[in-house]
């Protein structure tokens, strides 16, 4: 069954990848910070019509995992397994709308995945080097640069082999003769085959490809591609001495699995092919160019994985030499720091998603995010702060806007009266406003200016005094009452990608069957009954 749809030649082909969370510890504040701008544009696009499709999942392999397991005496999918349900039941709380959040530990997900990787090796990008690599003889095994222990050259103190706590990054000569963690020896240098691709390869295609998209990034994924870039792109092992990851369907590679990495950005392509498949659409639409392609690819993540997005993963589509779409809109964001801290694991000052949706408002806590999240620099998140925010901007302008309105002493139904000319233009001008700077990625400006016709709403509810009016004037009453119900009639097609829940609710007072991205006027008969206070004031 073909979706008629996606031929209609006016929509847009929009595929939203979420970056895919690490399943090694619960998901806190910062990785709400930035997957949230995924939900955002995913909604945004459907009110606009477009054919859209938002995947992610979880990023089940590694290292880090593996060590885990160990130490909890379980298999590294027993721990994969309870992130991921841990994960799913939180987007569900937060309300994201994704079509698919699978898994890297998913049959479907690994078996593409090694289809695409052999299709690079047979196109001569992935081929095999040998090298010398740190080997423990007691454990009998190639190490990860995390299973090493150095002296760190750097400060002198003792530090793990992938970085040290000095933020240091050990170069492949500082891990010569490093401790092996597990047994405490001494490792020594001996040969081992990995596969490679050839970065190097790709550096004038990639940046032509950052020339070409830049205008459409944010300034963090131009400058630390452009890092890159200057410094020429090389070659990377993407093959690790792991027993827990996706298999290497090339002979002689049996004991070893592939780089992380590259399996969990490749998810963006299986998880599209695998919703495809179910929903008997046709995925190339959404990756593939071709004459008639009208495709928009976000990608959206943290500033810590940019050069995943901007550099490995258009690399690996480019190395496939089947025509993909590589990305065109990069969404990074920058880090949320707690109580002016960086959020650590090891301090342990990380807020979970998940403490925080069982005492506080989801659509208050999706809105805060987006209006005062890191979107261009680092933010400080404190509980004070984000309590001033709900009471101010949710509680006192939105609803106390909406209760004002519809739950207006007396008032049983919405009079019919006339709109006010000069409120209806400024809904007019709120959408095309909204519009452009969503789509250049001003979030925080786009709430701001949807704020802005809160405030324009209370202000002419204000100078029109309709607690008078309602003694002294019943036509002017009603056409007060008239034009703040079709302003909250718009603000439930405005605020849907932020706050759907509350969008939802408000739909359902006024009789609106679905959220569209154009200006709306209520016609029908509403009585105003069941109208609930849609925010409670939180007291510090
Ligand atoms: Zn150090
Ligand atoms: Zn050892």
């Amino acid at each position: 069954m073909k979706n008629d749809l996606i031929k209609n030649e006016n929509r847009k082909n929009v595929l939203i990848g979420g970056a895919w969370p690490y399943a090694n510890s619960s998901l806190h504040l910062g990785h709400l910070a930035a997957l949230i701008s995924g939900d955002f544009l995913k909604r945004y696009h459907e009110l606009l019509g477009d054919n859209v499709l938002y995947v992610s999942g979880t990023d089940c392999h590694g290292t880090p995992i593996t060590e885990r397991a160990k130490k909890e005496n379980v298999e590294p999918k027993d721990i994969a397994e309870k992130y991921h349900n841990e994960f799913k039941e939180i987007f569900n709380k937060m309300n994201f709308s994704y079509d698919l959040y699978t898994k890297t530990d998913d049959d479907y997900h690994k078996k593409h995945v090694e289809d695409m990787f052999l299709k690079m090796y047979k196109n001569k990008y992935i081929y095999s080097k040998m090298n010398l690599q740190p080997y423990c003889e007691h454990c009998g095994k190639f190490e990860a640069d995390r299973e090493l222990e150095i002296i760190c050259p750097n400060c002198g103190l003792v530090s793990k082999g992938d970085q040290c706590d000095c933020g240091y990054v050990p170069t492949e000569e500082d891990l010569v003769g490093a401790t092996c963690r597990t047994c405490g020896n001494k490792t020594v240098q001996k040969e081992n085959t990995h596969l490679y691709i050839a970065l190097s390869k790709f550096q004038n295609q990639i940046e032509k490809y950052v020339e070409k998209n830049q205008k459409f990034w944010r300034i963090a994924s131009v400058n630390e591609t452009e890092k890159y870039l200057k410094e020429g792109l090389k070659d990377r092992a993407v093959t690790r001495d792991l027993s827990w990851g996706v298999d290497i369907p090339i002979e002689g590679f049996e004991d070893k699995k592939m780089y992380v990495w590259i399996d969990a950005v490749l998810g963006y392509v299986t998880a599209t092919q695998k919703i495809c498949e179910e929903k008997g659409i046709n995925w190339e639409d959404f990756w593939k160019d071709n004459n008639n392609s009208n495709i928009k690819m976000y990608m959206c993540h943290g500033k810590d994985n940019i050069t995943f997005h901007t550099i490995i993963l258009p690399v690996l589509l480019m190395a496939m030499e089947e025509n993909y779409h590589l990305p065109d809109v990069m969404v990074a964001s920058q880090y949320l720091n707690i109580n002016s801290e960086k959020i650590s694991k090891s301090k342990g000052n990380g807020i979970t998603i998940g403490q925080m949706v069982e005492k506080y408002n989801v659509d208050s806590l999706r809105y805060y995010m987006i209006a005062y999240g890191p979107e261009n620099k680092d933010v400080d998140f404190t509980i004070e702060n984000y309590i001033n925010i709900h009471n101010s901007d949710i509680v006192n302008k939105f609803g106390n806007f909406v209760n004002r309105t519809l739950k207006f002493k007396g008032l049983t139904e919405i009079p019919v009266g006339v709109m006010d000319t000069q409120v209806l233009k400024k809904i007019n001008e709120t959408y095309k406003i909204v519009s452009e700077y969503i789509e250049n990625l001003e979030f925080k400006k786009a709430c701001g200016k949807i704020i802005d016709l809160i405030e324009i709403g209370n202000k002419y509810y204000d100078e029109r005094k309709p607690w008078i009016q309602k003694k002294e004037n019943l036509d002017e009453f009603n056409n007060t009452i008239y034009t703040c119900t079709n302003v909250i009639a718009n603000l439930s097609n405005l605020l849907e990608p932020i706050m759907p829940q509350t969008s939802s609710k408000l739909r359902g007072y006024l009789k609106i069957e679905k959220p569209s991205w154009e200006p709306i006027e209520v016609k029908e008969k509403i009585f105003l009954d069941n109208i609930e206070v849609l925010f409670e004031r939180i007291n510090k």
